[in-house]
Order: structure tokens, then C-alpha cells, then sequence
């Protein structure tokens, strides 16, 4: 198990350290800003879609490691798929961090690389940094300019 942990460790530094789909998209049609205060991490996303499919996301933004990496592994996974298959995502990245073991335990395996946050939920305070990219992410995909804070 801690060889696990510590290989789920190097894939959030290796996503700090460079994050995927980091930038800004000219022509964006949907754009939410997230606000994390008790950290200090804030993201803006900027996508774009083709009917309801994202074609394209890119973050810009500051914040801890877990931020910046859950921000990084979310583009990378939301990619070409639709609002449905995002909403389930979220729903098995909300319950593997916040959901009862066993019930987590089952949505982590649909998750892929996104289970490399599991440990986050033994420090809750960690949780909303890994799930701020989330919940900017819907919110950019419910309105065309959002801004969503976990306070
Ligand atoms: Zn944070």
C-alpha cells in the first residue's frame, strides 16, 4: 500500500510540476474562475465545445500542489468527453474523496489516474483543493462566465 502511495505521490509532483493543459484558449465559449480561500489556490478554465463535448481546456491560475496537479489530471481526463460522462466523473471523484470507504472503493475504479488523489481524503481540508478544478469545471459548464468559491 505505501508503495502505492508513494507512486500516487510522484504523479501529483510530476502534474506540479508540469501541468498539462496549462495556458489560455482564445476562443473559449465557456470560462468559470474557482476561488479556494482557505488555501490560497484560484484557477480560471477556458473551454471549448463542440455540442455538448469539450474539444479543448486549458488552466491558468496559482496553488498548492494538489491544486495545480487535480487541475492538470482533470483537462487531461475531461478531453473529448460529453457533459454526461463528466458529470459521472465528478460524482466518483467527489465520493472517492468524500464517500464512505467502500462505496469509494467502488468509484475509484472508473477513475483511472484520478485515484492517485485517494490519500487526499484522510485531510479534508485537502479535499477542496483537489476538488476545486472540479467545481470550476462544472460551473464553467453551466454558465458561459462563472466564478465559484468553497467558501
Ligand atoms: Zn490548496
Amino acid at each position: 500500500m505505501s508503495e502505492l502511495m508513494d507512486l500516487y505521490q510522484e504523479v501529483i509532483l510530476d502534474h506540479n510540476k508540469k501541468p498539462r493543459n496549462r495556458g489560455t484558449l482564445e476562443d473559449a465559449d465557456h470560462e468559470a474562475k474557482g476561488d479556494n480561500p482557505l488555501c490560497g489556490d484560484q484557477l480560471t478554465l477556458y473551454l471549448k465545445m463542440d455540442g455538448d463535448r469539450v474539444t479543448e481546456i486549458r488552466f491558468e491560475g496559482r496553488g498548492c500542489a494538489i491544486s495545480v496537479a487535480s487541475a492538470s489530471l482533470m483537462t487531461e481526463t475531461i478531453t473529448g468527453k460529453s457533459q454526461s460522462e463528466i458529470a459521472a466523473l465528478y460524482e466518483s471523484f467527489h465520493e472517492l474523496l468524500t464517500g464512505d470507504p467502500s462505496v469509494a472503493a467502488e468509484a475509484g475504479a472508473e477513475l483511472g489516474k484520478l485515484r492517485v488523489f485517494e490519500g487526499v481524503r484522510e485531510f479534508p481540508v485537502r479535499v477542496k483543493c483537489a476538488t476545486l478544478a472540479w467545481h470550476t469545471l462544472m460551473a464553467a459548464l453551466e454558465g458561459e462566465d462563472a466564478s465559484v468559491t468553497t467558501e
